[in-house]
């Protein structure tokens, strides 16, 4: 059995990568999964430098090296990469309903706006806003109205699709961005699905909640600025709220 044999297949790139400068000389690091003994892939750094090959023969032909000579080292640093994704990912999503938070929502927001050419569609954003929660909270309970952020951020969260945004950035304030869309209408069914799930009582603590949000929908113009898209959205959700809330209005 030799390294190749354990490596993650998705790994085998970055095995080849360390071999291939091996071989030419340098001493490469490189990160692999590796399959341990209970059948579980473990990340492992692996180290390697060219050997000394003496007269009459190879040295040190070790794991690492399939196809190339060298001397090779290896050291778990599973404990290590999973810490740094999970401070990544604390530092990137909102703790009590793990969607992106304001931060990484501007970061997505700006790489999304930047990098798309114009044929692939452009992006549309919701601002979400939960409907009277002070009255929640003042009547049920602070807890209670964690709930009702909570079942709003999976009901958000479970009607739009995979590659789209879901973000809470205040108290009771969430976005989505929906990606490559040539118009406002996916905006628009993605809202009314999510009224439409709203429309059903939140439970807490055996209690029916009932609870609307508001939505407000912008469709960024090509070259606008993100605080701007942002602000026009707002404005949207502004209206809705003034017009008696639980709808939508569009930023025209
Ligand atoms: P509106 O319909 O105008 O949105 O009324 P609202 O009562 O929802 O008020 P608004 O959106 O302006 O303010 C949000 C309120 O939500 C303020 C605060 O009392 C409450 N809130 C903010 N963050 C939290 C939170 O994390 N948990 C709970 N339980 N309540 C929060
Ligand atoms: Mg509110």
């Amino acid at each position: 059995l030799t390294l190749v044999d354990l490596v993650h297949p998705d790994d085998l790139p970055a095995l080849e990568r360390v071999n291939r400068k091996a071989a030419a000389g340098s001493r490469p690091v490189g990160e692999v999964r590796v399959r341990s003994a209970d059948g579980s892939y473990r990340w492992v750094e692996i180290t390697k430098q060219p050997a000394e090959v003496p007269a009459g023969g190879l040295l040190g032909e070790s794991d690492v090296a399939s196809t190339h000579s060298g001397i090779g080292s290896w050291r778990d640093i599973h404990a290590e990469r999973q810490a740094k994704t999970e401070l990544k990912f604390m530092a990137t999503h909102d703790a009590m309903t793990n969607l992106v938070n304001r931060r990484e929502l501007l970061r997505l927001m700006t790489e999304a706006m930047a990098t798309q050419p114009r044929r692939a569609g452009g992006v549309v954003v919701l601002f979400i806003d939960l409907d009277e929660l002070k009255t929640i909270n003042d009547s049920l309970g602070h807890a209670a109205g964690d709930k009702v952020i909570q079942a709003t951020a999976n009901r958000i969260s479970t009607t739009v699709r995979g590659d789209d945004i879901v973000a809470r950035i205040g108290g009771d304030e969430f976005v989505v961005v929906l990606r490559q869309v040539h118009s406002i209408a996916p905006a628009q069914r993605v809202s009314s699905a999510i009224h439409t799930k709203m429309r059903e009582a939140i439970m807490v603590d055996n209690t029916q909640v009932r609870a609307t949000v508001s939505i407000g929908i912008a469709e960024a113009r090509p070259g606008q600025n993100l605080e701007d898209l942002l602000q026009q959205a707002d404005s949207a959700l502004y209206r809705a709220k003034g017009a008696g809330r639980g709808r939508t209005e569009v930023f025209t």
